[in-house]
């Protein structure tokens, strides 16, 4: 029989990676890490398909994908359906994603700990650890960066950008760095990118597999976590198709759908809910009730001379809740899109179970729009990147942009579902776990990854997961 470990991860997603390095460094202290997916020893044995920053390795049939239907709105009572996409595979979502690593503003960071009662989560309490996680190629000397970091970062963005000129030329600021303290909340610059040369930096190739070597951390792929094991008022271990296995302590790094999703299953949610799915619910507790993500609207524009991209973003524009994405990919021949996408919604969206059996997956309705504030945003944002695009050279609108009764039929995501166990008080009726990822009420379990998020994010969430696992594995550490 296997000795227990101590900590047992779940998930070598971004998170997971994460804390399974750190908690490792100890060597004394045994992590064992289930992954879902594939995963590989050494760098070398990484799919050549995952690797490249250019293109997104999305194909459907791809073995390192998982895939969940959702609802993102409805568009005349009609719901607007989508397929979400998650990265099953040792690195997980950052394995697949476009390698923007921008960190939050401090005003998010700021409802964050309002949000929590501490100072924690603030601009100020977090960036050391920002600056710890990075070594940035461009702006490396200045105080707010760090350049021994695992994560290599830099902007891979053309200076004579067309995007950016027009922006430029219509008075938004230019900004260097959006990961300086002092970037303002609008304007357009490059992206900052987790990129190794022209490689994809996940925390799988930068985190875990560095760590691998000792014999107190281990790694196993294709093996599903399907429930945790509650015993006497505390988690005890996880159960897989095949086996249960005890730990000390056990980590969710599942990501946000697949996280909450393992509580529901465990009878970790609302009572009702847990019952109609026939489950004996073990702790009432509001999991998947608040989900937030960036909805997005893309306008569609056929441009000549494409210049084919380092990553999907290279430049940005934020209008302070709005973001607008001109993407460097080719949608169809000959045809780019900028995104208009909304990231601070007035709206939240719930994540329930389906069915106890695991293969089934849950309900996810995002109700994207519903809020009038939040159409006007996103018309708003559409009216400045059609203006935009009209003062690009060669660029030309293939459909005018829709108004506001015709928003909801077009809806896509930006793929960055969060907050479905949120951080907060034990008096905070939305809240799952603790200000350091802790479940309240019952011991031994952590969650650290996407899913404990309490705010909107106003930028990607990449970055803030990469710092949020630093600090909820400094804290493990004691
Ligand atoms: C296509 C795409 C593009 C994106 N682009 C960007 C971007 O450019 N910039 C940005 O900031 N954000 C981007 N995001 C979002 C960002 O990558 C994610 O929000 C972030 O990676 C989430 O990290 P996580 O640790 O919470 O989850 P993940 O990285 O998704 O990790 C979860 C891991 O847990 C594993 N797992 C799940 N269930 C189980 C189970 N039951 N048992 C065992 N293991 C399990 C999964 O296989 C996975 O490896 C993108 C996301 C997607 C999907």
């Amino acid at each position: 029989m296997r000795p227990e470990p101590d900590t047992l991860v779940v998930g070598a997603g971004t998170a997971g990676c994460v804390v399974a390095a750190r908690l490792s460094a100890d060597a004394a202290h045994a992590v064992l890490v289930l992954e879902a997916g594939p995963v590989w020893a050494t760098p070398a044995q990484a799919p050549p398909g995952l690797l490249d920053a250019a293109t997104l390795p999305l194909d459907p049939a791809a073995p390192w994908l998982r895939h969940y239907p959702a609802v993102l709105g409805y568009a005349d009572g009609a719901p607007v359906a989508a397929t979400l996409v998650r990265g099953a595979v040792l690195g997980g979502s950052g394995a697949v994603n476009g390698a923007y690593f921008i960190r939050p503003p401090a005003a998010d960071l700021a409802a964050w700990s309002a949000q929590v009662g501490a100072a924690t989560w603030s601009a100020a309490a977090l960036a050391p650890t920002f600056a710890a996680i990075e070594h940035d190629l461009d702006f490396g000397a200045a105080p707010w960066h760090g350049t021994d970091g695992p994560i290599p970062v830099r902007r891979p963005a053309a200076p004579d950008d067309p995007f950016t000129a027009a922006a430029l030329a219509a008075g938004f600021p230019a900004v260097p760095d959006w990961n300086a303290p002092d970037a303002p909340a609008t304007g357009v610059g490059p992206v900052p990118c987790s990129l190794d040369g022209t490689l994809r930096a996940d925390t799988g190739s930068r985190y875990l597999l560095p760590a691998l070597h000792g014999p107190n951390l281990t790694l196993r792929g294709e093996t599903p976590v399907t429930g945790l094991l509650v015993e006497h008022g505390r988690v005890a271990g996880v159960r897989t198709e095949t086996e249960t296995i005890r730990a000390g302590r056990v980590v969710l790094c599942a990501g946000a759908i697949e996280s909450a999703t393992l509580l529901l299953r465990s009878g970790i949610g609302p009572p009702d809910e847990l019952r109609a799915a026939g489950i004996e619910p073990v702790l009432a507790a509001p999991v998947g009730q608040h989900c937030a993500d960036h909805p997005e609207i893309g306008l569609d524009y056929r441009a000549t001379g494409n210049r084919p991209g380092a990553v999907a973003l290279e430049t940005v524009l934020e209008l302070d809740g709005v973001e607008v994405r001109p993407y460097a990919l080719e949608f169809a021949p000959g045809v780019r899109r900028i995104g208009v996408a909304l990231m601070r919604p007035a709206t939240t969206g719930v994540l329930r179970l389906r069915a106890a059996d695991p293969r089934v997956p849950p309900v996810i309705e995002h109700n994207h729009l519903a809020a009038a504030t939040d159409r006007l945003a996103v018309l708003d944002g559409l009216g400045i990147a059609a203006e935009l695009l009209s003062g690009m050279a060669g660029a030309e609108l293939s459909a005018q942009p829709p108004a506001a009764a015709g928003l909801p039929a077009v809806l896509t995501t930006s793929q960055h579902l969060a907050g479905s166990c949120r951080m907060g008080g034990q008096d905070d009726n939305h809240a799952v776990v603790d200000r350091m990822g802790r479940l309240h009420g019952l011991d031994d379990l952590w969650i650290a990854d996407l899913s404990i998020v309490p705010v909107p994010l106003s930028r990607g969430p990449q970055a803030m997961v990469v710092a949020l696992a630093e600090l909820i594995a400094r804290g493990m550490r004691g």
